[in-house]
């Protein structure tokens, strides 16, 4: 990974990058894929342009690299800038295998993409990006928790503008196993005892970052019905929380 900062003014961010990365690293059983995307990963650490815009950031393909760009704002608290790192290496773990090899051409389905939570539909539609979101939201909060980070007001305000959704989600991934908070790791494992056999805590997350999705997906797809996780995925891109909570109800159920 190599790091950039612009200025001097931004430049003390870089071990605050380094730690949120190493934090990703600590946090994952199977690294491979994390670390081979750190290897070729260059961050660029850039001040706002003015002071009234807050902390953000971009995670990106670009030529043969993957960047993540952060653009700092130095008033906003530093768990507020960790977490929005930190939401940008959760991006990074679901960017696609195909942009990293540089392989052109996409599947109908992105059926191929085994990384990939944004799937394009036929027709060229994408769907999942707020469920993109939502889980990078959640990763990141998992990394600040990890790091014992209390949570400023600005940070707990802007989180609670995404709660009603967030809370979706994690309930939505519940249904898969162990709640998240709950686990050591994101893909979290154990040995069942006196035999060889792994048991995953939770098997939505385990798939998520260890290039396995579609079984999610065709789980879902299996007790649902054919393309419902299509239609999940449209609802919550359009806030749909009627029809979500109806399709969850049924899922609890069947799952
Ligand atoms: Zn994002």
């Amino acid at each position: 990974m190599i790091i950039k900062s612009v200025n001097e003014s931004v430049r003390k961010y870089t071990d605050t990058v380094e730690i949120i990365a190493k934090e990703f690293e600590k946090s994952l059983n199977n690294k491979a894929l994390f670390m081979y995307k750190l290897s070729i990963l260059k961050v660029l650490i850039l001040p706002t342009s003015t002071n009234n815009i807050p902390t953000s950031g971009l995670c990106k393909k670009s030529g043969d690299n993957l960047s993540i760009l952060i653009f700092v704002n130095e008033n906003d608290p530093i768990d507020y800038i960790e977490f929005i790192i930190a939401h940008e290496f959760a991006h990074l773990l679901f960017k696609k295998m195909t942009d990293l090899l540089n392989v052109t051409g996409v599947v109908s389905d992105n059926s191929t993409e085994l990384t990939s939570i944004i799937r394009i539909a036929k027709g060229g539609k994408e769907y999942g990006r707020e469920l993109e979101e939502q889980l990078a939201d959640i990763l990141a909060i998992f990394i600040l928790k990890k790091r014992g980070i209390a949570f400023s007001e600005k940070l707990r305000d802007d989180l609670n503008k995404s709660k009603t959704k967030r809370e979706f989600v994690i309930s939505f991934t519940d249904v898969f196993g162990k709640n998240i908070f709950e686990c050591e790791k994101i893909d979290e494992f154990v040995l069942k005892s006196n035999t060889s056999v792994f048991l995953v805590s939770n098997s939505f997350w385990y798939c998520a970052v260890t290039f396995a999705l579609p079984q999610v997906i065709a789980v879902y797809n299996k007790a649902m019905g054919r393309n419902s996780w299509k239609t999940f995925c449209d609802a919550l891109d359009k806030s749909e929380f009627i029809k979500l909570e109806k399709q969850k109800e049924k899922f609890d159920k069947v799952a």
